[in-house]
């Protein structure tokens, strides 16, 4: 199968399982989601100078603002228009969910149309990490994953990502999250959603968060990671962009008979070919790639299973992959739990003997069913009337 064949046979998949184009909802379009010409042009045709498409994004990444009647260098006329024109409001928080003493934060978002998506902010003493989505649902169909249950509804706007992380960014500024005043350090690729199915907004939001003010948020691009399943010519893509984020990736199994089952992406990129193009992108972007791995209780967590893992990553040579393994977080009506915890230390351990870094990913906010699509998939309107 010739590798464009697979591209388009993988983004077909993606789009046709569930999603009907004609019917597919659009977010009104936001500041975020324009280019510096299209915003200029949008300016001119509300009859203001050019100038003025400048001053608004200084207010929007550098002050993190999105209320007009508070930009003081406006003629109060043109206020209530800048508003409507450039900032409508596409993400509103439908419940908040508080643990570790307030240090983490899942919000559920509710969108224009309805859908429902999560992000989890995470505060440790030295880096605040923000979780975020970027589809409504996913077509992955992961089965040990509350998000690939749902499906993918859509495709998440530009705008739709980016405010997650402007009002992250902001409550961490003004004090709003426990531990006081502080700077919103890093951004995970990890909330719901395939984010190399929906490249283009992933990459202008990336673009936009790592950008400095008054392009974007200033945040690092070293401190973004995107997490895939592994879609290939999606890893390459990125790769050539060449912009320094962190790839992680989503192996789960060291065999492709397992792993075909666990990540059914894998039946259209297999390992080797997961792990060929994971250590292209070490090689171009100088950068360590995440594998991640999540222990389910005698399905991938047998000493075997490690060196064969170890084995694998080591083909490619020394130090090129830091391994992450995550205790299962067990999804309502899923077969899968998690690994005991000798057995997760003794994975660990083989890896360490073979040379490879790991170190166990935090668990952060399981208690409020943090990440992976589960407080999403708990307010979906179906399995609310399953609850009652
Ligand atoms: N689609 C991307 C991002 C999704 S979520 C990807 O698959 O990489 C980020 C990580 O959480 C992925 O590694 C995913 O496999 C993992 N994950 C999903 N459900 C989980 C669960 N119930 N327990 C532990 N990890 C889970």
């Amino acid at each position: 199968m010739s590798e464009s064949f697979r591209e388009s046979s993988a983004q077909s998949d993606t789009q046709s399982k569930s999603q009907n184009k004609s019917k597919i909802f659009k977010p009104p379009v936001h500041f975020a989601d324009l280019s510096a010409e299209e915003r200029t042009e949008k300016v001119v045709s509300m009859k203001l100078p050019k100038f003025r498409a400048k001053q608004i994004a200084t207010h929007y990444y550098r002050h993190l603002s999105v209320e007009p009647e508070s930009f003081t260098d406006f003629p109060a006329g043109a206020r209530s228009r800048i508003s409507d024109e450039f900032f409508p409001e596409l993400i509103t928080p439908e419940a908040v969910r508080k643990a570790d003493g307030g240090t983490t934060v899942k919000t559920l978002w509710k969108l224009r149309d309805g859908s429902l998506v999560e992000s989890v902010l995470m505060r440790y003493p030295q880096r605040a990490t923000l979780c975020v989505s970027s589809q409504v649902g996913c077509a992955m169909a992961c089965p040990f994953c509350a998000t690939g249950k749902l499906g993918l509804s859509r495709n998440m706007s530009a705008g739709e990502i980016l405010e997650q992380v402007r009002i992250a960014a902001r409550q961490m500024r003004d004090g709003l999250i426990a531990g006081g005043e502080g700077r919103l350090s890093n951004i995970v690729f990890m909330g719901m959603g395939e984010p190399m199915s929906n490249y283009r907004n992933v990459l202008s939001a990336i673009r936009q968060i790592s950008a400095l003010p008054d392009e974007g948020f200033g945040i690092s691009a070293r401190n973004i990671t995107v997490s895939t399943v592994g879609i290939v010519p999606g890893i390459r893509k990125l790769a050539a962009e060449h912009i320094p984020v962190r790839l992680a990736v989503s192996l789960h199994a060291p065999d492709d008979k397992l792993r075909d089952e666990l990540v059914p992406m894998n039946k259209h990129f297999n390992i080797s070919q997961v792990l060929n193009v994971a250590h292209d992108y070490y090689l171009s972007s100088g950068r360590r790639v995440s594998i991640e791995y999540a222990l389910m209780k005698d399905i991938n967590d047998s000493a075997k299973q490690a060196k064969l893992l170890a084995k694998r990553l080591n083909h490619y040579g020394d130090d090129w992959v830091h391994v992450n393994p995550i205790p299962l977080n067990p999804v309502e009506g899923s077969k899968w739990t998690a690994s005991k915890p000798e057995d997760e230390q003794a994975f660990i351990d083989i890896l360490h003997r073979a040379g490879i870094a790991a170190t166990m990913r935090d668990t952060r906010g399981s208690d409020i069913d943090g990440a992976c699509g589960q407080l999403a998939a708990k307010n979906k309107p179906e399995s609310r009337e399953e609850e009652k």
